[in-house]
């Protein structure tokens, strides 16, 4: 397996880009737009900055509504991601109060807040950086900071100043590592007074800000610096295996099952109670690369984790530790136990800390979340998890750069990242923790659903309703065309992290039990199961080709007992309970001539669905069936039912599409079209457990009082 390859650094400036830019974006000033293209390029460098880390600023005068002139400062809008920032993602800021605060000894986290709110010239404008005051001190045009993997890598390290200035030189002052906001922003504004021909500054622990009066300059001593400190641990470290050298990675075929497997406790193990009786779960991503692998056999595998992370803005997405997994064991029972104490573990060392730490903080530990973000697994790599499949996706870009990052600093002689007070102080810093979602979720947040026969009409309108109720949803279908239509539909809308699909035969079992791996691998787990894949076939019992029947079995009734069946062991791996809704038809109760392969092999199921009511309930999965009838597909996505049933129908009645659908508007009892989303609507209300309720059928078909169940 080929190996992930370093980055390097390289100024990417481009004078053409530039000016195409400030082009593109000629209603604002130049030199933000100057400013916008900088800041991507160092956002598109993720040895440099990562997902909303490091900040980047530039100051110019503009004309306020009256026409006088004022001088502004424009700062990275807080959280906002460089590689994608627009101008309207910075926040321009009046700067003369904000230089002013420069003469206070101190100053409050509320009344620095306060200072930047009330200093903005947009009201609407982005909350700006939580450095902006680094920013608006020093009086460069131009300021770029970032956390660049070398850079934290060579002041994490027991002689970390000096050798910051042995890589850097003499125009770089290094500070002690001082608390972000104010204190940071007096500390390196007295550097600056001591010495106006800095380029740069170093903040220990922390990262570099580099400075000059133009955009080009500012981000070209960036480059240079981080280079400087690449080469010179290269250097360092020449000769030095940073991975076991004798092992031999397996292909990936090889580990999936135990990749599966362990996401799948793992994120049970993680899952918590609210108050309000909800379970909070995790998604997962797993970073299952070869360097990570290599690195996850490494013998200070166990040591990287134990340490803490690169920069202090990290623990907002990882925690300050990871938990090593030496091996995953084959037997499920064991998996549980290890992942169960391993979390356990980590859980009562950090709520010790915290418990040392909170007294003189304020914190209330007990409203504090003390679940892992990240898992260095022996022979799979990184898994990461994060409340939205956002979170994990940043948890583990993060953790990936920390892992290898962490390796070349013990080659370097040691990693030694700051003390844990310092990280519980930006952990808890409240501008910290509005850049992160908590613990009040949305109805299916956190849950993982998968819905077969996605291609079709009720399939796409149950997946839909699943998205916009927080859940993340794999999207199943034989037909591969119609599926990957389906999911980039949904993908547009919803987001193209939140919406899988994968084509499997729900008649094949093993087919079956391999994709809930693979969904596992790219989700985590299983939480929630529509079994909804069906075919029907029309013809009469005489006429009725026995093989036809056998394929209309096939599908509708093994079909779903396969995916219940393949289900069933991840539910009890994850040990958090979960849901089976079952999409049913309103024939089971009210069947009709010439359908009899449908109706028969939906009845099976059905019965089928109640005995997994019945021996699913230990595990507090439930299963629910819903019951439709007469659903319509649109122009997007079309009823294979209805594609197939439609035509006789129309036929045999003498209507067309539209007085078909308007035929069965009229039949029901409350003379309303059923569509596919109220299917939807049916299916989350019961995955949203807010009632006990499990071995039910809801009609969702307008009122037909000879389907009502009984
Ligand atoms: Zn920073």
């Amino acid at each position: 397996m080929k190996r992930k390859k370093i980055y390097k650094m390289k100024n990417l400036f481009n004078k053409n880009d530039s000016l195409g830019l400030i082009k593109k974006y000629s209603v604002f000033p130049e030199e933000l737009a100057l400013r916008v293209y900088t800041s991507r390029l160092l956002g598109s460098n993720p040895s440099l900055v990562l997902h909303g880390g490091g900040n980047t600023s530039v100051k110019t005068k503009i004309k306020d509504i009256t026409g006088e002139e004022k001088d502004v400062i424009y700062v990275k809008g807080s959280g906002m991601d460089l590689c994608s920032i627009c101008p309207d993602g910075f926040s321009g800021l009046n700067i003369a109060p904000l230089i002013r605060l420069g003469k206070l000894d101190s100053l409050s986290d509320e009344d620095m807040d306060n200072q930047l709110k009330i200093n903005r010239i947009m009201a609407e404008s982005p909350p700006p950086s939580v450095e902006t005051l680094v920013h608006a001190f020093l009086p460069h045009k131009y300021i770029d900071h970032t956390h660049a993997d070398s850079i934290m890598i060579l002041t994490n390290h027991k002689n970390g100043k000096h050798l910051v200035r042995d890589a850097l030189g003499e125009k770089v002052a290094v500070i002690d590592y001082i608390m972000s906001g104010f204190p940071l922003a007096k500390a390196v504004l007295r550097e600056y007074e001591n010495n106006s021909e800095l380029k740069a500054v170093v903040v220990m622990n922390h990262g570099i800000f580099t400075f000059a009066d133009d955009a080009k300059t500012s981000y070209g001593r960036m480059i240079d610096f981080v280079d400087r400190a690449e080469k010179y641990i290269e250097e360092k470290i020449k000769g030095i295996s940073l991975f076991p050298s004798e092992i031999e990675i397996p292909e990936a075929e090889s580990r999936r099952d135990s990749m599966g497997r362990f996401v799948q406790a793992a994120r049970g193990a993680c899952a918590f109670p609210l108050p309000d009786g909800k379970i909070r779960r995790f998604h997962v991503k797993i970073c299952s690369t070869p360097d990570l692998i290599a690195a996850s056999w490494s013998s200070l595998a166990q040591k990287i984790c134990a340490s803490g992370v690169l920069t202090p803005d990290h623990v907002i997405r990882t925690k300050n530790k990871m938990i090593y997994i030496e091996s995953v064991p084959e037997n499920d029972h064991d998996l549980n136990t290890l992942v169960e104490m391993k979390v356990n573990q980590f859980k009562e060392a950090y709520m010790a800390s915290l418990q040392n730490y909170a007294p003189s903080s304020g914190i209330n530990a007990k409203e504090t979340d003390p679940y892992p973000r990240l898992f260095l697994v022996a022979g799979i790599g990184l898994v990461a998890l994060g409340f939205t499949r956002k979170d994990a996706l940043i948890a583990a870009d993060i953790g990936e750069h920390t892992i290898l990052a962490k390796l070349r600093g013990e080659a370097m002689g040691g990693y030694l990242p700051i003390s844990e007070d310092h990280i519980f102080d930006m952990e808890f810093w409240g501008f910290q923790q509005k850049k992160v979602k908590h613990l009040s979720p949305g109805l299916l947040e956190g849950m993982v659903a998968l819905v077969t026969g996605a291609a079709g009409a009720i399939g796409f309108g149950v997946a839909k309703q699943l998205l916009k109720t927080g859940a993340v949803v794999a999207l199943a279908d034989l037909d591969e065309k119609k599926l990957v239509k389906a999911q980039s539909i949904l993908a547009d809308e919803y987001g193209e992290d939140l919406v899988t699909s994968i084509v499997f035969d729900v008649t094949d079992y093993q087919a079956v039990e391999k994709a809930f791996t693979e969904i596992s691998i790219r989700l985590g787990g299983i939480d929630l199961l529509v079994p909804n894949a069906g075919i029907a076939h029309v013809a009469t019992i005489e006429e009725l080709d026995p093989d036809k029947f056998d394929k209309v079995i096939d599908v509708n009734l093994k079909g779903t007992f396969n995916v219940m069946k393949a289900v069933a062991p991840i539910f009890k791996r994850q040990n958090t309970g979960g849901n089976i809704v079952v999409i049913s038809t309103k024939n089971v109760f009210d069947p009709g001539a010439a359908f009899g392969a449908y109706s028969a092999s939906k009845a099976g199921a059905h019965q089928i669905s109640k005995i997994a009511a019945i021996e699913f309930a230990q595990f507090d999965v439930r299963v629910n069936m819903i019951n439709p009838d007469a659903v319509f597909g649109d122009a997007e996505i079309s009823s294979k039912l209805w594609d197939l049933i439609g035509p006789a129908r129309m036929k045999s009645r003498g209507l067309d599409p539209e007085g078909l659908k308007e035929y069965y508007i009229n039949r029901n009892l409350l003379k309303k079209p059923v569509l596919a989303e109220h299917v939807g609507n049916g299916v989350v209300f019961f995955a949203s457990g807010q009632t006990p309720t499990t071995g039910a059928s809801l009609p969702v078909d307008g009122g037909n009082s000879a389907a009502f169940p009984r």
